[in-house]
């Protein structure tokens, strides 16, 4: 056997292996473990409740896991100059009417460079800021003040704030969550196109597997532990999914029409 014909094993952007977390003295995740592949743009689903967002906390730095081990972009444990290469956007951003800042002062605000904007000609922010938003399509908006947006126009600027600083992992949290239906399709073709142009590691956060199957390669479902993975189809179709999850979580197929409602609601 010549060994140099062994396939070398892919870098895995997370890696996850035994993570229990407790909260209020109930298990939430019982021993978690993900190998998610440098690269690829995955789902993760789950119905609510399932853990989704303690184990986004933890891949986060912001909860400490119980037991277990967290490795990122193949260096290590989540820590705040590890998280400087990681991008998040969160499922919404609970904002005041009086939240004064424009799109750019927003994010401007995210760069070291245009962080004192106040000081700095529009040029030159519009400058640092250009590849971003030309990529997010929020060119127009950069006058607007961020309170005023739209459910989709404030993600758009939420993406386009988690790529100034250049991620090679990208945590979306129920990206969807604040759009409404008609925009959806528009959405995960711009999260699309980052993936494809950037080549980073995408993770989708979602409830509704249905939202998310056209674009992940490969599908995690959580329920505690990764109760099932493999490709959308095949996790779609899984028995253990429909064990685990029970009669309820039945994702349809994904057409130009939506089902009101859909497995979970929104
Ligand atoms: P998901 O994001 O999939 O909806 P979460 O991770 O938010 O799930 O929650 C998982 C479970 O942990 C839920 O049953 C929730 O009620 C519980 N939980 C979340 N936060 C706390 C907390 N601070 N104290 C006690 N229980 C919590």
């Amino acid at each position: 056997m010549d060994i140099a014909f062994r396939p070398r094993p892919a870098v895995a952007a997370i890696e996850v292996l035994d993570l229990q977390v407790r909260l209020g003295g109930n298990p939430v995740l019982q021993g978690v473990r993900l190998r998610i592949e440098a690269g690829r743009m995955v789902a993760l689903i789950g119905p609510n409740g399932s853990g989704k967002t303690t184990l986004l906390r933890c891949l986060l730095g912001l909860h400490r896991p119980d037991s277990g081990s967290i490795h990122l972009l193949d260096e290590g444990p989540p820590t705040p100059h590890l998280l400087r290469r990681v991008g998040y956007v969160p499922q919404r951003l609970p904002l005041d009417p009086s939240f004064l800042l424009t799109v750019r002062e927003f994010l401007a605000i995210r760069r070291p460079r245009t962080a004192g904007w106040f000081w700095r000609p529009t040029r030159f922010v519009d400058d640092q800021l250009h590849e971003a938003v030309a990529e997010m399509d929020v060119t127009r908006l950069l006058d607007r003040p961020v309170a005023g947006l739209s459910g989709g126009q404030l993600q758009r600027v939420l993406i386009c704030s988690s790529l100034l600083n250049d991620p090679e992992l990208l945590l979306l949290d129920e990206p969807t969550a604040g759009v409404d239906t008609p925009g959806e399709e528009d959405f995960y073709g711009l999260i699309a196109e980052v993936h494809r142009r950037r080549h980073l590691t995408v993770v989708l956060v979602s409830h509704d597997l249905s939202m998310v199957y056209r674009h992940a390669s490969r599908v995690y479902a959580l329920n505690g532990v990764i109760c099932c993975e493999g490709a959308p189809e095949e996790v779609m179709n899984a028995e253990s999914l429909r064990q685990a999850y029970g009669i309820h979580f039945t994702p349809y197929h994904h057409h130009h029409h939506h089902h009101p409602g859909g497995a979970h609601g929104a």
